[in-house]
């Protein structure tokens, strides 16, 4: 299978913004396994901003645009060292590509990511993804990376796009709100009252919540991917799920 996996901030940093060593070591581990399977993987990683946080030593996410981006050029070093670090332990080669939303509608500048991406498979690297950050202003972002994460899946045929995030999947009403919520396992059609569950924000760090994640569903289900939203902070779900064990929320394309 040719498999994108999205991992929001919130499973690769603690609150603090700094490193969760344990979590992103398993993570790591894990996609190292799936690959030597024989998968096909790419990854879209967040984390630049939270990991500036942390490596600047700031209590919180500051709010204006010059100092997230002056983050992120500090995190996304940070970020890829890290996986250089914990692939090369399993002999996995990463690759960095950094895009913003401009990119990706120009054609030809889609045409040559398309071709990168699959020259890397290719030569069996793990390419690892994220919105160039540092120059990406509103009006050109994809602004989301669960979104950028669907753009991926689905310009590259991707089978199945995994949204890994700090929720276990999608919920008839906010679990953290209301005891009777139920974890819908499957979704096939993406209808009004689907659309209606997606409510509150996501984590303080990060910069989706579900409702980027059902734009991001929308598209997939509609370009013959399918998608997962699974809990990040579960790193062995990734096994489950290529495994066809039910976890989190999954939700079928449409097969023309
Ligand atoms: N590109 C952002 C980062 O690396 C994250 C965007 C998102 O959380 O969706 O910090």
């Amino acid at each position: 299978m040719r498999i994108v996996i999205k991992i929001g901030s919130s499973t690769l940093t603690h609150k603090s913004g700094k490193l969760n060593i344990r979590r992103v070591e398993q993570l790591c581990k894990i996609i190292s396994d799936i690959k030597n399977e024989g998968h096909e993987i790419i990854m879209v990683s967040s984390g630049a901003i939270a990991m500036g946080v942390g490596k600047m030593n700031l209590s919180k996410k500051p709010d204006d645009v010059e100092s997230k981006q002056a983050l992120a050029a500090v995190g996304q070093c940070e970020l890829m060292y890290v996986y250089d670090k914990l692939f090369s332990e399993y002999n996995h080669c990463v690759a960095q590509i950094l895009v913003t939303g401009a990119d990706l509608e120009d054609e030809v500048r889609r045409t040559n990511f398309q071709h990168t991406l699959y020259k890397l498979l290719e030569m069996n690297a793990l390419p690892i993804i994220n919105e160039n950050d540092t120059i990406a202003t509103s009006e050109i972002a994809v602004g989301d990376n669960d979104t950028l994460g669907a753009i991926v899946a689905t310009n590259i045929q991707a089978d199945l796009l995994i949204l890994l995030s700090d929720i276990d999947g999608l919920y008839t009403a906010d679990p953290h709100k209301d005891p009777n919520a139920r974890l819908i396992h499957e979704v096939r059609v993406l209808d009004e009252e689907i659309l209606s569950l997606a409510g509150g924000a996501g984590s303080e760090l990060g910069t989706g919540g579900m409702q980027t994640k059902l734009n991001a569903a929308k598209l997939c289900m509609e370009h013959n991917c399918d998608m997962i939203i699974a809990n990040g902070e579960k790193p062995e779900n990734l096994y489950k799920i290529i495994e066809k064990e039910v976890v989190g929320t999954y939700f079928h394309a449409k097969k023309y």
